[in-house]
């Protein structure tokens, strides 16, 4: 089937910039696709890539989106360069909105409701944010390191821990920010504190990077969780070879094969946490669908982003400790691409 195909470029300044051991991030860059058969039936997708991350750029996206020229269908998705992961994810999520129907949306499996992680700021500001999501029933909390320096945030650490309401527990992310030996510091200095996991501890690309982490994995207590190890084509399963012993953050917006993906981590019982791609509501309602159709343990999401954007008609579900799967049903693909033009 052909669908006749739409994009719009979306450039969305975030409420507050986000910081990150790559740096501060202000604004979204993104593109929402449109797609309709001849019979009426539409479908919507959301391209949005994190090249710091290790995915294509806007412009790449923007320029196979031109060279598609209006029209499409399965095979010249499938034929996209692997490179395009998040196009390829984007016009895939569109073509099944497209075919979905009243029946498969009834038939879907799955719970009510998922746990969301908290997410706090980088720094010292985490300390005031913990108490605040602690009152509001959050009991995971998640908090950037590798923004500041490392002895400092390991003394903040200290002070976040204290703060920490009864059975409360903590994921630090250091976005790959890491040394090998500034690495075990850390993962020596978590092994007796409440740290649920340490997340993408030392940088994807750099050399002998898988060895380091599972050199990591083997040596300390504290489990360590893959993110950037799992944006390229094939690092899913090339992991799952691997026997990794630790957690998989999977976005489901930067991959392009999702389901394919889930399917690999579920047959191996994998650990898995499925995390925001800081995405709009339209790339929010597929992830979080593909959340809501995971068969394994249900560790709390890391998608409690929201509200994230000055204009808040782009956010999706706001930041409780859970998500209901009705208000992921109630994200209005339609009224996104309408709120662009
Ligand atoms: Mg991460």
């Amino acid at each position: 089937m052909r669908f006749l195909l739409n994009h719009r470029r979306y450039l969305l300044p975030f409420r507050a910039s986000v910081r990150t051991a790559h740096g501060v991030w202000a604004e979204r860059e993104g593109v929402y696709l449109r797609l309709e058969d001849g019979q009426g039936n539409v479908g919507y997708g959301e391209v949005a890539p994190i090249p710091w991350f290790g995915t294509e750029t806007v412009d790449e996206a923007l320029g196979a989106l031109e060279q598609l020229a209006g029209n499409l269908d399965d095979e010249q998705v499938r034929l996209l360069p692997v490179r395009l992961a998040c196009l390829k994810g984007g016009l895939t999520a569109a073509i099944a909105d497209a075919r979905r129907t009243e029946e498969t949306n009834a038939a879907r499996p799955g719970v009510d409701f998922l746990p969301l992680a908290g997410l706090l700021p980088a720094g010292r500001a985490a300390l005031a944010a913990v108490c605040d999501k602690a009152d509001a029933g959050f009991r995971v909390f998640k908090w950037k390191v590798g923004v500041e320096d490392a002895a400092d945030e390991r003394a903040m650490l200290d002070d976040l821990v204290a703060a920490l309401p009864e059975g409360g527990r903590l994921r630090l992310d250091a976005n790959g920010a890491w040394d090998r030996r500034t690495a075990q510091r850390w993962l020596e200095h978590c092994a007796d504190r409440p740290v649920e996991f340490v997340e993408q501890p030392v940088a994807p690309d750099s050399r002998g990077a898988d060895d380091l982490l599972l050199g990591l994995a083997g040596d300390f207590p504290t489990p360590i969780a893959l993110d950037e190890s799992l944006v390229r084509d094939g690092d899913v399963e090339r992991w799952l070879g691997l026997g990794w012993p630790g957690v998989y953050v999977v976005k489901t917006s930067l991959l392009a094969s999702p389901e394919a993906c889930c399917a690999a981590l579920s047959r191996a019982r994998a650990r898995v946490v499925f995390s925001s791609a800081l995405e709009t509501g339209l790339g929010a309602k597929a992830a979080l669908g593909h959340a809501f159709a995971w068969d394994g343990e249900r560790l709390a999401m890391g998608m409690g982003v929201w509200p994230l954007f000055e204009d808040s008609r782009f956010d999706g579900p706001p930041c409780l400790p859970f998500v209901r799967r009705a208000q992921v049903d109630d994200l209005n693909p339609e009224n996104l691409w309408n709120a662009l033009s």
